[in-house]
């Protein structure tokens, strides 16, 4: 069994009707990798509940962030949107996953492709100083049905590029690259045909992906998941797998 420690919610963020994030205490003794997820949970009927989460801040920040989904009648999340700061949550004290710049060959230019709360390990993967320095350029991509499902956008745009350590980097490297599918916006449309099109690539700038310098991870629905693995196979993009470092990596946002 997963040993959990208590930890206590330090600040709650209402992103719209469907997506929350918050804040937590860390414990000292919690070592992640940026793009690790853990297991989250509450008490519920006398004993934990709990799901996967990946984290969203950088593994050195003293406090723990998510981004959560509010599914209705969601065992956790119908009662996991009500917390208040001071509330106390479980968190799993193994953080673990595939999303680490580790299982990636060496590139030129990282894609973090993402759709819903998928985006939540690139947060955490855009705040690591040694992406920076590993890429000339780091795409982030995230995929929403309505703007207002573009969390940190802001965050990427307007505090980022501030970073008193790495804002500069921020300011050239970092390319993001909101699409939505059911409302007006300046990129709409799925990211699996944005990519297959090449719209995406000719958008920013950059040529068709190539596995000698492109490397991809792949954060999602499991549909997309499926349909952007299926792609990067075809352009012979190959996953990292059993400690094998490779073209790409992906990590399900949920299980459908
Ligand atoms: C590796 C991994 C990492 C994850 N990271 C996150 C995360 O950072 N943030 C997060 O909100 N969830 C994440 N999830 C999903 C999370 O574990 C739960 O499914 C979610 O919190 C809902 O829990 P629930 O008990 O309320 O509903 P569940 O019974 O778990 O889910 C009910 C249904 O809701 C839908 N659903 C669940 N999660 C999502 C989601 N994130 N986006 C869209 N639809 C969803 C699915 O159709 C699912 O069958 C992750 C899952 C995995 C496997």
């Amino acid at each position: 069994m997963t040993s959990l420690s208590i930890q206590s919610v330090t600040d709650v963020h209402h992103w719209n009707d469907s997506l929350f994030s918050f804040k937590t205490t860390r414990d000292r003794s919690l070592r992640f990798e940026n793009g690790h997820f853990v297991m989250l949970g509450m008490q519920v009927e006398g004993k934990p509940l709990l799901r996967a989460y990946s984290i969203a801040s950088p593994n050195y920040d003293e406090e723990l962030e998510f981004l959560s989904i509010k599914v209705p009648d969601g065992a956790l999340t119908s009662r996991l949107q009500n917390i208040q700061v001071g509330d106390e949550v479980f968190v799993s004290s193994k953080p673990t996953g595939t999303l680490v710049l580790d299982h990636l060959l060496a590139g030129r230019h990282l894609y973090l492709i993402s759709t819903g709360t998928g985006i939540a390990p690139f947060i955490s993967i855009i705040q690591d100083p040694s992406v920076y320095e590993r890429f000339d350029k780091i795409i982030v991509s995230h995929g929403v049905r309505y703007v207002a499902e573009l969390a940190y956008r802001k965050f990427i745009c307007e505090q980022l590029p501030r970073n008193e350590f790495f804002g500069e980097d921020v300011k050239q490297k970092l390319i993001y690259y909101p699409t939505v599918t059911r409302e007006k916006f300046k990129t709409r449309g799925r990211l699996t045909e944005l990519m297959s099109s090449g719209k995406l690539f000719s958008d920013i700038g950059l040529n068709q992906p190539d596995p000698s310098q492109d490397r991809f991870m792949i954060c999602g629905s499991p549909a997309m998941l499926r349909d952007t693995c299926q792609l990067l196979n075809d352009w012979s993009f190959e996953e990292s797998r059993q400690g094998h470092k490779g073209h790409y990596v992906v990590e399900r946002a949920f299980v459908a």
